[in-house]
């Protein structure tokens, strides 16, 4: 039976109240600005290759990207260097270890394994076109934008926050750059990672930059092309492979979709060719990912039935 879309607002609406107060999880804490957003919120979108948005509760809060930036600085180096480089170059594959795992770089002698992981996003940044900080910093913004379909900003509160507490990425950045993995002066690609992930976006614009990925790079609003469409396979296998860090498996096996999660509590899942879901609220589990982000995108998919393993349901 076609989905209407009576379907598709109720599955929003409904996620919503049957999850946004679920108990557990954290706030990030290890970036000082994280702590401090209300614990309560809790917002879901969804938006369709057709253009359509339905949205609940707090799905217009600005929030920020955090890590799911790594998907938008993925595409804009695949687009430069092409699939086959970012394979060889930061690798395509799961890493079993948490997002800024320092064992998992020298376990494979410096390759990160994926671009979705911070060690790999700091390679992939350091793969965006641009002779200074700011030229590179200004593509990425960019094509944050334009996934978006409107001026994404940066935060300087969020920024700020980051930039003055990043040892550990400083030190990841020093450590690829020690192993050849680090294309760039390594200091300008922490930087550059840093700001990509200290935009604010709000559960809207996630579902609308996923809608866009599932409508093999076209924005569905601005009717843009944003990236190739031969390039989203690939972003897609990755975000399957470790769009959710240590909870990429679990996330595969119960829920089927593409996804990537940020520790701004923000969660994105695809379903390629129809829609995308989205989903924030800010405590985190273990892994790093939004429980109540993950339960609602889930709740979604499960009641329309997206499940690229079971595309018949
Ligand atoms: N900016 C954060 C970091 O580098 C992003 C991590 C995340 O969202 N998983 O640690």
């Amino acid at each position: 039976m076609p989905i209407s879309d009576e379907d598709l607002r109720n599955a929003v609406t409904g996620a919503h109240a049957r999850h946004k107060d679920d108990p557990g999880g954290k706030n990030a804490d290890y970036i000082p600005y994280l702590a401090s957003v209300p614990s309560h919120l809790c917002g879901v979108a969804l938006a369709t290759t057709g253009g359509q948005v339905f949205k609940a509760g707090d799905a217009d809060y600005q929030f920020a990207i955090e890590s799911i930036s790594k998907v938008f600085t993925l595409a804009l180096a695949m687009e430069a260097h092409g699939p086959d480089a970012l394979r060889e170059k930061i690798g395509a594959a799961a890493t079993g270890m948490p997002f800024n795992s320092v064992m998992a770089i020298e376990l494979h002698q410096g390759k990160p394994l994926s671009p979705l992981v911070n060690a790999g996003a700091i390679a992939a940044a350091s793969l965006v076109p641009g002779d200074t900080a700011d030229a590179m910093w200004a593509n990425i913004l960019d094509c944050q934008s334009r996934f978006a379909g409107r001026r994404i900003a940066l935060s300087d509160a969020v920024n700020t926050s980051e930039q003055t507490t990043n040892f550990h990425n400083r030190g990841i950045a020093w450590l690829l750059y020690s192993y050849g993995r680090c294309f760039s002066d390594p200091m300008r690609a922490c930087d550059v990672y840093t700001r990509q992930c200290s935009t604010l976006v709000s559960a809207v614009d996630l579902a609308v930059m996923g809608a866009t990925l599932a409508n093999g790079g076209v924005n569905p609003l601005t009717k843009e092309r944003v990236i190739q469409a031969a390039n989203v396979p690939h972003i897609l296998a990755d975000m399957v492979m470790e769009g959710l860090y240590t909870g990429s498996g679990r996330w595969a096996y119960t829920v089927g979709l593409p996804g990537k999660s940020g520790v701004g509590g923000g969660v994105m899942a695809v379903a390629p060719g129809i829609l995308a879901i989205a989903a924030f609220s800010p405590p985190l589990d273990d892994a790093g990912n939004s429980v109540r982000a993950q339960a609602a995108v889930a709740d979604v998919a499960r009641t329309l039935g997206y499940n690229l393993f079971a595309p018949a349901a």
